[in-house]
């Protein structure tokens, strides 16, 4: 299906990349609507909440073959899953419930109800990310509780779709004096009162997926969008950020095996290159199976187990499609027991499989990132000035491939992550 997508939506990779701000959301629009006829919105929800009931690993395989013509889109459709892993984490079945229901309805419309994440602020990026530099980061944001519900003050940048979403997932602190504890989640429908789009960047690379700065300027959210009840930061955070780099970590599969395909069509292997061209081939396998050994940790241990897992995939299996969209089951999941219930099994899970689950998402982001660089870097030495040609492609791969080392936690905080962890794993074991 993926395959299929990505051959649809080609025709759209070079315009998106040169395209002005006005001219790519034009071009967005229609790459989107495609995506509504494949229904890739709805592909990983369960069935009985009327998706498809396609497993995650099965979905990231199909963002590193659309990540292999261009990673900006892969990022496209993965952030708007970054926002849904931090709404599963907080394990608030109600929002999930509601969100499935709006994709599900939009996407039959042809428009779909697309989410960003709005995290990093100016004085604040790569801090906000980790557990223990969030301590001493400076951050300006804040969610002030009032009569009612919060009233959201900040700036957000490098906001992925924040142009496009119909809703953001806002990260921000309930106390910016004490972050690691009061740190929270919030859903704010585009359009909301204080909400304001101020411009787009102009980003070196993956301009598939355009990146917005969003002002809140006492923007009121009443209290039940408030997705958590106790802080995101570590347990939360760490689910998610395992699970969504694991993801990231089909992007640079995608471009590592994308500039190998180039280069194998533009060289003749027999006259001194066919070393050159394995060492692409083996890079390009290696990161495939970085990813998809981080995927499988998260199925068995990380935030993917609480949907993924053998039981879950049977009663969806078993009943009717649609089912949990009816009204009786929307009345039960309403229930705060269910809520609680449901929250409960989030913190179930232990925090040696969160941190192991952690440390595999954060190494495969390093790995395939950088292996999808040295490819980059092997086409020069294959085709020498050729490889700078645009016509190539291999400028665009390189291009999407250095941003790869920076979202979702930069290269360096990823290895941070490892360490901690393994280190947590070593220290904790029983
Ligand atoms: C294409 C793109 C899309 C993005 N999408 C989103 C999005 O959708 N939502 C969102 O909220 N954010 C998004 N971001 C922001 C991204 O998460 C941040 O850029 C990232 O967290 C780094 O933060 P920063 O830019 O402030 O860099 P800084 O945190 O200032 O880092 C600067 C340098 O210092 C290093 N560094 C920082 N702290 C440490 C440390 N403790 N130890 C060692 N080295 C350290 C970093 O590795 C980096 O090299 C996006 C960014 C890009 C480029």
């Amino acid at each position: 299906l993926f395959v299929r997508f990505r051959d649809e939506v080609t025709p759209f990779i070079r315009p998106l990349d040169d395209a002005t701000d006005s001219e790519r959301e034009t071009l967005l629009g229609k790459v989107l609507r495609l995506a509504c006829e494949y229904k890739i919105f709805s592909l990983a929800l369960p069935r009985s909440f009327g998706g498809q009931g396609c497993s995650m690993l099965a979905l990231s395989i199909g963002l590193e073959q659309l990540a292999q013509s261009c990673a900006g889109l892969a990022s496209l459709l993965g952030t708007h899953g970054l926002a849904l892993a931090i709404v599963g984490s907080t394990g608030n079945v109600r929002w999930l419930q509601q969100l499935a229901g709006r994709l599900i309805e939009d996407e039959r419309r042809g428009q779909p109800y697309l989410l960003s994440t709005a995290a990093t602020e100016p004085s604040a990026g790569s801090d906000i990310e980790d557990f223990e530099t969030l301590r001493r980061a400076r951050i300006e944001s804040q969610a002030t509780e009032v009569l009612g519900g919060y009233c959201l003050s900040g700036t957000k940048i490098y906001v992925s779709n924040g142009s496009l979403a119909s809703a953001h997932i806002v990260v921000m602190p309930t106390d910016r004096t004490r972050p690691q504890e009061t740190l929270s989640a919030f859903i704010v429908p585009k359009g909301q009162p204080g909400v304001h789009v101020v411009r787009t960047e102009h980003k070196l690379g993956q301009r598939a997926s355009p990146a917005a700065e969003l002002r809140f300027d006492d923007c009121f959210v009443p209290e039940t969008l408030r997705l958590n009840e106790s802080t995101l930061a570590g347990r939360s955070l760490d689910l998610v950020l395992g699970a969504s780099r694991s993801f990231v970590g089909a992007f640079g599969a995608g471009i590592a095996r994308g500039v190998y395909e180039t280069c194998r069509s533009r060289v003749d292997a027999s006259h001194g290159k066919a070393t050159l061209l394995a060492q692409m081939w083996q890079n390009a396998r290696t990161a495939r199976a970085s990813y998809l050994e981080a995927n499988i940790v998260n199925a068995q241990v990380g935030l993917v187990s609480l949907s993924d897992n053998g039981l879950a995939r049977l009663i969806d299996r078993l009943m009717p499609p649609g089912l949990a969209r009816s009204r009786a089951v929307e009345r039960l999941i309403n229930l705060p027991y269910l809520n609680e219930q449901a929250r409960r099994i989030v913190t179930s899970l232990s925090a040696r499989d969160i941190a192991f689950a952690s440390s595999y998402g954060s190494a495969t982001k390093v790995e395939t990132s950088e292996l999808a660089l040295r490819n980059c870097e092997l086409s020069f030495e294959l085709l020498g000035a050729k490889a700078t040609r645009e016509d190539t492609g291999l400028p665009k791969y390189w291009r999407d491939a250095r941003l790869l080392t920076i979202y979702e936690g930069t290269n360096d905080i990823c290895r941070l992550d490892v360490t901690n962890k393994q280190t947590y794993l070593n220290e904790s074991a029983p």
